[in-house]
């Protein structure tokens, strides 16, 4: 059994969360310590802990999320403009919450590369 995460918690509804985009697939909220001006975090209902975790039988649920992210960078008005989806992956990625998610950016304009 997977520790309890924070996400974990605003998926129960045990902690808040701005909470922006919900389908069968996924929860999308604002990242509590933005990054950009559009900083969002998407989320699967069902649990992976990390895309270091992910199995065949997760490819879908991984298209739904990037499909998930799409849809919300329209929502923000910054489909057009451009926007980035990043997954932090293990510790050297940088992945402090051991909850798949991926991470909505936009909003400014984007340096390159990633720290
Ligand atoms: P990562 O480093 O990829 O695991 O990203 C975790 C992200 O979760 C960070 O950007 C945090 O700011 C964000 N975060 C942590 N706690 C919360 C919370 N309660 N609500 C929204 N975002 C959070």
């Amino acid at each position: 059994m997977s520790e309890e995460t924070v996400f974990d918690q605003i998926l129960s509804g045990g902690i808040s969360a701005d909470i922006v985009y919900e389908d069968e697939h996924c929860v999308a909220f604002r990242d509590i310590n933005p990054q950009a001006p559009v900083h969002i975090l998407i989320i699967p209902r069902r649990k992976i802990t990390g895309l270091q975790a992910v199995e065949p039988a997760d490819t879908g649920l991984l298209g739904q999320l990037m499909a998930a992210a799409c849809a919300v960078a329209g929502q923000e008005g910054i489909r057009e403009s451009g926007f980035r989806c990043v997954i932090n992956a293990g510790a050297q990625g940088g992945q402090e919450v051991p909850y798949l998610h991926v991470h909505l950016l936009g909003g400014r304009q984007l340096g390159w590369p990633p720290g």
